[in-house]
């Protein structure tokens, strides 16, 4: 299922594989002026390419590897010509076969792999002119685009609310913070977030900068109870108590200990 809603020039198109908006289960691509930013997952992939054959995609960003925005892009490269682009890093893993848990699997199914480039500093297209920031801490090859005129921030899953309790194995809480913070700098007037509720954010500098803080304020006190010697299974339980349901749903790779060892690394 696909809803698509107009922000300025700029279509937000959010996937869900079903007819329920579970939050948790969708996924948000970007389409705009011939550019499309993340091709969403392999349950809807068929499903967005339809939606896009009376529009005119040239270009395909995805702003990292995983499989819930990069899932249409072998068939949008086979019917429209589009040209794929993502951070070098993100290359091999999106070229190469995909290894996913039962979760990933139900939710958002397994990619067709697809042949990316490389991407530049920038992209330009017909009016708008994006570009590159490389933004790692979700992965290593996580990039959000900017369109400084339009002060539009497309942010992939650099930003997923102002107080996160779990988090991936991969990541890497002190370098989100230090994305946050240079994304906060480049003063975005607008936040167009891929992750799960998806709202466009207008003015997004006061929350990004309230992320920051509770993030800052997270790791300081992880920091201080591993330095007193608890393990991150007991700093866990003293910040967070019990994991919430989604640990259990996705076999642990989103957990409140995953947030507590992302500051540890
Ligand atoms: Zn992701």
């Amino acid at each position: 299922m696909i809803i698509a809603t107009q922000y300025e020039e700029v279509t937000q198109i959010k996937m869900n594989r079903y007819a329920e908006f579970n939050p948790s289960y969708s996924v948000c691509a970007y389409l705009v002026d011939g550019l499309l930013i993340d091709s969403g997952q392999a349950h809807t992939a068929e499903e967005l390419t339809d939606f896009l054959k009376d529009k005119e995609i040239r270009t395909v960003v995805n702003t990292h590897y995983h499989e819930d925005h990069i899932s249409a892009n072998a068939l949008l490269k086979e019917r429209y010509g589009a040209e794929l682009l993502a951070h070098p890093l993100a290359i091999d893993k999106i070229n190469k076969p995909a290894t996913l848990y039962p979760y990933q699997e139900e939710v958002w199914g397994y990619p067709i792999p697809s042949q990316v480039k490389a991407i530049g500093d920038s992209v330009t297209t017909q009016h708008f002119r994006f570009e590159v920031i490389p933004t790692p801490g979700h992965c290593d090859d996580h990039i959000c685009l900017f369109e400084r005129r339009q002060g539009w921030l497309f942010s992939g899953d650099l930003f997923f609310g102002t107080r996160p309790n779990v988090a991936r194995p991969e990541e890497n809480q002190w370098q989100i913070v230090a994305s946050l913070r240079k994304v906060r700098d480049l003063m975005p007037r607008a936040l167009f977030p891929a992750a799960r509720g998806a709202r466009v954010i207008t003015g997004p500098v006061p929350v990004l900068e309230e992320t920051i803080r509770y993030l800052e304020d997270l790791g300081q006190r992880v920091t201080e109870l591993n330095d007193k010697g608890l393990s991150p299974d007991e700093i866990r339980k003293q910040i967070f108590g019990d994991e919430p349901p989604l640990a259990e749903f996705t076999q642990q790779q989103f957990s409140s200990l995953n947030l507590v060892k992302s500051y540890l690394k």
